[in-house]
């Protein structure tokens, strides 16, 4: 046990500046009052304070230092014996622990809240008169998170007890806000529909599917006409109730595999896969012309509502940009065209689609059929095209099939004109001729089972019944299946409804699995994005206790993901390490002030508190306290950590833990040698020391940008690994970029 010294209140100290002290009856006791700390945020003034101390004079003096503070919440025990039970019955955000009492002393009330994992985290503020090295030191072991002498200033007091309360309450804000921003991440506030960054996932999503599988894709831009106008006459509240019946309105008139999303104000957008250039159009017309019948039902008002409409397909070398751009400039021709129409982006130029499209004929079909047809059909009116070279054939396979209530044909004579018409119609089944003068209907069937867009589209071939060499042939080139010529209407019409049939299962088949693809990736974003966030969260929680503004951690991320690239890594783990890295200081939260700040050179004993900021941060990351070093000694692969299942933590609790080691072995928390120090901390090593010399910090100058490289390569092979220096050297002229792109204002 260390020496303790009997008066519970030394003298001021002489470092003090001198201040009114407030006598609390013995002549040795003295708090000083010097300036209140600057005001405190309202969840930290409501902070649970518990102050333990067996001297009422001196509970009653602490708690009215911290009142004229701002803080509002207290509870005092004076009887040490009922401390521990009071912790766990009210679960403070801090507690203020006086050493020496009777019958409990506060080494044992420590002891005990570490032992219990309910109270284990609690912040405990030592406030003591037994101030020396060793007791410091004990208690810092013991877990305390900070340490102050009695007497004590009402200003730093305040200032203690503010970081420790606020350290706990953001953390656990941060946490609260993390699962919020799971659930809000993707919906807009006032319409629930999907926002513009869901919108964005979505729409790579499906473009990546565009590259890979040319599965065709569109974009509806939608804008409300002089939706202004409607706030400007009736309010605000009444244009919110538009815009949100606006979101239930699109919603009524897409396929389940496309996606309505509020791009942004009055404006919506739509992301149409699997559709045609056709379809597309008269979904985008088809939609306008509904709107503008319309009614929107509000409170003692109805109100008729236009739109212009932008459409764009996705063509080859389209980024999302271009193809929003695309869709965007379509829709702007529609708002010069006078409003209330719609605009096609053809790749060259805007035209307007009731033109391309007869837009009036459109007006046949329910909203509903337009964009469900393919999924939701009748067979009755899917579409069959039929490509024969004679003409009466062609009537009368029409003749049999009209009969028995197909009514949606398309029709040649001219076999060199079948693709084409088959490409821009997109039938839901093809009767092919095989014998035809000009192109022979093999051909044709072998072009559209090479080509995506048309693949998947069945066909049914006509046959001469002698000729079976052919029929097998065409059987073997992915004909679906045959009729024999002189056909039998019979036959015709149940090979029809078969292969009709067949389709739809098909199609119903690939879009529940597309749907649950979709699902799968739509959360799995979700919950990178909001990762990525509380992992910002927590570093600049860390960095705003040290005096480094929040670019240093962006720009430790960026040189660290920089260098990773160049050595090799793969994109996934580039972007791992950016943003691992940038928690490396995290540890820095469980630093005391009175080491954190201190402006001089830190003693032996202050260093070595300094120096828990490694194993501290490995363990905020952690779910538990398994380290990196601790899974090394058992063993274990210290990568695999099974507390951890985000590679990405895990990677930052590697990074947290040994940034400060040297490849020499004398850095520190452990003085690993070589490449036993993980490459993701001795890359954030190179990292972190290029950024601290070559910007400005409140105690130093930022160096010149040559003599920093000169101190780094100085320092290649004792603190720097040498393969990571030279590839941190390769990149020379990309980490100089960087430090200009992301400099302090
Ligand atoms: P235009 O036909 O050219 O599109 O005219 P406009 O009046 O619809 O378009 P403008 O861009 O001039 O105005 C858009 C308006 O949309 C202005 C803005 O106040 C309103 N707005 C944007 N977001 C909201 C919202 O969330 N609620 C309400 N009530 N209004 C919004
Ligand atoms: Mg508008
Ligand atoms: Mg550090």
């Amino acid at each position: 046990m260390p020496q303790v010294t009997s008066l519970p209140f030394a003298a001021t100290q002489g470092s003090m500046p001198s201040l009114p002290a407030i006598g609390l009856g013995s002549g040795e006791r003295a708090f000083s009052n010097a300036a209140l700390p600057p005001s405190i945020d309202a969840p930290i003034q409501n902070a649970k304070i518990l102050i333990v101390d067996d001297e009422p004079a001196i509970t009653d003096i602490v708690k009215s230092y911290l009142h004229k503070a701002g803080f509002r919440n207290f509870h005092i025990v004076n009887d040490s014996s009922r401390a521990a039970e009071t912790i766990v019955a009210i679960l403070p955000d801090v507690v203020l622990l006086d050493i020496h009492m009777r019958p409990v002393d506060g080494w044992q009330i420590l002891e005990t809240m570490r032992r219990e994992e309910i109270t284990q985290n609690i912040p405990v503020l030592v406030l003591t008169s037994a101030d020396d090295e060793e007791n410091r030191l004990k208690a810092f072991n013991m877990g305390a998170k900070d340490f102050l002498a009695k007497p004590v200033f009402a200003s730093e007091l305040a200032a203690r007890v503010r970081n420790t309360a606020s350290a706990k309450i953001y953390r656990e804000l941060m946490t609260t806000y993390s699962m919020q921003l799971e659930s809000d991440v993707l919906s807009d506030a006032l319409t629930g529909i999907p926002n513009r960054r869901a919108f964005d996932y979505e729409l790579k999503r499906r473009m990546m599917e565009w590259n890979r599988q040319k599965i065709p894709l569109s974009l509806l831009m939608i804008d409300l006409d002089h939706f202004k106008g409607t706030n400007d006459r009736y309010g605000h509240h009444v244009g919110d109730l538009v815009l949100r019946q606006f979101a239930e309105f699109l919603k009524g008139q897409i396929r389940d595999t496309d996606l309505v999303a509020r791009f942004g104000g009055e404006e919506f957008a739509i992301i149409l896969p699997y559709s045609c250039p056709r379809e597309s159009r008269n979904a985008a017309d088809r939609t306008r012309a509904a709107l503008a019948e319309h009614v929107f039902e509000l409170p003692e008002l109805s109100l008729r509502m236009t739109a212009s409409i932008g459409v764009a397909d996705i063509t080859h070398g389209d980024d999302a940009e271009l193809f929003i751009r695309r869709a965007d400039s379509a829709l702007y021709a529609a708002k010069r065209n006078g409003r209330n129409c719609c605009f096609y982006h053809n790749g060259a130029a805007c035209e307007e689609i009731g033109q391309v499209n007869g837009g009036a004929n459109a007006a046949a079909l329910t909203p509903k059929n337009v964009f469900g047809q393919r999924y939701n059909p009748s067979l009755e009116e899917m579409r069959i095209a039929i490509v024969d070279d004679e003409p009466q054939i062609i009537a009368l396979v029409r003749k049999y099939l009209k009969d028995a209530g197909y009514r949606n044909f398309v029709t040649t004579d001219d076999a060199s004109q079948a693709l084409t018409m088959i490409r821009a119609e997109s039938p839901d089944l093809v009767l092919l001729d095989i014998r035809m003068p000009k192109v022979n209907g093999l051909d044709i069937l072998k072009t559209m089972r090479a080509d995506y867009h048309l693949s998947a589209i069945p066909v049914l071939i006509f046959t001469s019944a002698t000729d079976i060499e052919t029929r097998v042939e065409s059987l073997r080139l992915g004909a679906n299946d045959y009729c024999e010529k002189p056909l039998h209407v019979n036959e015709l019409l149940v090979r029809v409804r078969n292969t009709l049939m067949a389709k739809v299962h098909l199609d119903s088949l690939a879009e529940y699995s597309s749907n649950l693809e979709h699902q799968v990736e739509l959360r799995t974003a979700e919950l990178a994005a909001s990762r990525r966030e509380a992992i910002q969260c927590l570093a600049r929680a860390a960095e705003m206790r040290d005096d480094n503004t929040g670019r240093h951690i962006l720009r430790v991320g960026k040189y660290a993901a920089i260098i990773a690239r160049e050595f090799g890594f793969c994109d996934e783990r580039v972007v791992w390490l950016e943003h691992a890295a940038q928690l490396h200081d995290v540890g820095k939260i469980g630093v005391p002030d009175s080491v954190l700040m201190k402006p001089g050179p830190l003693s032996k004993e202050e260093f070595q508190v300094m120096q828990r900021h490694c194993l501290g941060g490995s363990k905020i990351i952690r779910a538990e306290a398994s380290s990196f070093s601790a899974h090394r000694a058992a063993g274990k692969d210290p990568t695999e950590t099974e507390s951890l299942n985000s590679p990405l933590m895990r990677m930052a609790a590697i990074v947290a833990e040994t940034h400060h080691e040297k490849w020499d072995g004398s850095g520190y928390p452990r003085g690993l040698v070589g490449e036993v120090i993980p490459i993701e901390g001795r890359i954030t090593a190179v990292a972190d020391v290029f950024d601290a010399l070559s910007t400005q910090r409140p105690y130093k100058k930022a160096m010149p940008i040559e003599q920093c490289f000169k101190i780094m390569a100085e320092n290649r092979g004792t603190h720097f690994d040498p393969a990571v220096l030279d590839a941190f050297f390769r990149c020379k002229s990309e980490i100089i970029r960087t430090q200009r792109d992301y400099a302090d204002d």
